[in-house]
């Protein structure tokens, strides 16, 4: 077994892994079989409670739904943070089944076509736009409904995120209107009929330094502070200023989780300095989706065979990549590393034995654990992937090989 910190936040009872209380041996048994994926609640309940607890008090968190689109996990977040971010119409409609309020949901994301555009005016959401010809559709989108979008920019910022395990900001990027165009972008969106609330900086996912988080806050602040000066009227009041999030979790065994109080203090630092003097009317928000979600779910095989090749064991499992990409490497790693892993109905035993664990699919990239120790397992027993609460099953190719796909629960 990989011995990980967030084994911890799911006890054992007799040997048995427990997912909201629920043993895992038990969970598959109610879920009626395997391979699934398990949600608990309360684990995602904790991390907002841990945040609000951490960060200032009037920094708002919104939830990036793409990290796990759920709908019973949307709903219940939806409960928990301030507002909701989605990046598709599918998303938009996953939010807004949640009953949260269009004027808290914010739509961002590349290459949004003018049917998503029109959807997200006509249901008087926050649109986020990536580029001048965006805000151009937008214009025309709500002439042709009789609506005043409500948009916000984002911005490429003019620095980057160093440590960031996806960079999504800084330098040549798809994402965002480059910060030295953004005045003069702003100026055309107020000589049309959109309604600007502010800006979006997001510039980076699964990045683990506070410190690299710390400077990209004060600079995002710093850059926003920079770029209303240069657009003047047109970009004022701002009443929205979100500093993008890029949270990220430890997954693998050098990875320390991240130190929330240091963001904390940099933050109420950097509103008191530089927000709360020049935009003090702003909704400050942080968007988090990793972070929410990524530790508190679990996903769930069956080992179907246990094979010895040339003095190597392998445990092959009832599911694969086609449901966890990321655990097998292949989604946005450079050196594949194992995710942590347990045999879920053998947590009281030591481990004895070195086995790689790959799943169903007829290709060597379908490997959940290479060359780990467990406990003698078997034909049967359930191999338990970690941290799978956060692109998971709509990150993995469902579709490759045509197994059917895996169920999802929140307990
Ligand atoms: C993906 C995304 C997020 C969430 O990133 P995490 O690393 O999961 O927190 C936030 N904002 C935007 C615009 C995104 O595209």
């Amino acid at each position: 077994m990989t011995r990980h910190p967030t084994v911890e936040t799911y006890p054992i009872e007799d040997g048995q892994l427990t997912v909201g209380g629920i043993p895992v041996d038990r969970l598959a048994q109610r879920v009626g079989g395997t391979p699934f994926f398990a949600y608990d609640r309360n684990l995602i309940t904790k991390r907002v409670e841990l945040l609000r607890a951490e960060l200032p008090t009037d920094v708002q968190l919104s939830y990036a739904v793409k990290a796990n689109p759920m709908p019973a996990v949307v709903q219940h977040l939806a409960g928990l943070v301030d507002s909701l971010d989605v990046a598709s119409a599918g998303e938009l409609r996953t939010a807004l089944d949640s009953g949260t309020s269009p004027q808290r949901v914010s739509f961002a994301g590349p290459g949004k076509r003018v049917e998503e555009l029109t959807q997200a005016v006509a249901a008087g959401v926050t649109v986020e736009m990536e580029s001048e010809t965006e805000a151009e559709r937008l214009a025309e989108v709500g002439q042709r409904l009789g609506i005043r979008p409500r948009v916000a920019v984002r911005v490429n910022p003019d620095f980057q995120v160093k440590g960031s395990g996806m960079r999504m900001g800084g330098g040549a990027q798809q994402f965002g209107v480059d910060a030295e165009r953004v005045p003069a972008l702003l100026k055309e969106v107020a000589a049309t009929d959109l309604d600007f609330l502010g800006f979006h900086v997001f510039a980076g996912s699964q990045n683990l330094n506070a410190d690299i988080l710390c400077t990209a806050h004060r600079q995002t602040a710093e850059l926003v502070t920079r770029l209303v000066n240069e657009a003047g009227d047109a970009a004022t009041p701002v009443r929205y200023l979100n500093l993008g999030g890029g949270f990220g979790i430890p997954y693998f065994e050098r990875d320390r989780p991240l130190d929330l109080p240091a963001i904390g203090a940099n933050l109420e630092a950097v509103l008191a300095e530089l927000v709360r003097p020049a935009f003090p009317d702003a909704r400050v928000v942080l968007e988090l989706g990793r972070f929410l979600v990524g530790e508190a779910g679990v996903y769930v095989t069956r080992i179907i065979d246990r094979k010895q090749s040339r003095g190597e064991t392998f445990l092959v499992v009832d599911g694969g990549l086609h449901h966890q990409l990321a655990a097998s490497g292949n989604f946005g790693q450079v050196i594949r590393k194992n995710y942590p892993v347990a045999i879920g109905n053998l947590m009281d035993r030591e481990p004895t034995e070195t086995a790689s664990v790959v799943g169903c699919l007829c290709t060597p990239l379908d490997l959940l654990a290479n060359k780990t120790a467990f406990p003698q397992a078997a034909i049967g027993d359930l191999v338990v992937v970690f941290q799978a609460g956060a692109y998971g099953l709509t990150a993995s190719p469902t579709a490759f090989l045509g197994h059917p796909p895996p169920i999802e629960v929140l307990v």
